[in-house]
């Protein structure tokens, strides 16, 4: 499209000149598709980086992930150590999820398994890592 724009300017500028007879209006024309040239050049670099680098995930997508966690912490959970990345179409997200000491292994991972099905409903193309702990472990809050 940047190509596009080129030639419509060049055309557009030589036509206005010849039109209005206005001089400055070429040189005018010329900045203004340098800059558009520059503007494409640079979203595309940062693009093409951002595919390379590790970049979490939309924060749309994090937001629907965070009312999801927010609605459990309600019921008690509470959740640390949120990370997520994309790479290419794929997204992932990693947690811990505290449970409350009493909670058996099977209630526990029964509530995890719950989490991680309404975040991949909410999220399209996420992998989930979870870790489980105990809400009062001190150790829990190591890393
Ligand atoms: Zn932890």
């Amino acid at each position: 499209m940047t190509d596009v724009w080129t030639s419509v300017g060049v055309i557009f500028s030589v036509f206005l000149v010849d039109k209005t007879k206005i001089l400055i209006l070429d040189p005018l024309v010329a900045i203004f598709i340098a800059l558009n040239i520059l503007f494409t050049g640079t979203s595309l670099i940062r693009r093409s980086l951002s595919g390379f680098m590790d970049e979490a995930i939309d924060k749309k997508n994090l937001e629907k992930i965070k009312g999801i966690f927010e609605k459990y912490e309600k019921k008690g959970l509470v959740f640390h150590e949120i990370k997520s990345r994309k790479a290419g179409q794929k997204k992932f997200l990693s947690f811990h999820a505290l449970f409350p000491n009493d909670f058996t292994i099977k209630k526990s991972h029964d509530l995890i398994y719950k989490i991680e099905k309404e975040i991949k409903k909410a999220v399209f193309n996420i992998q989930i890592e979870s870790h489980l702990e105990p809400k009062d472990d001190k150790k829990s809050f190591e890393n």
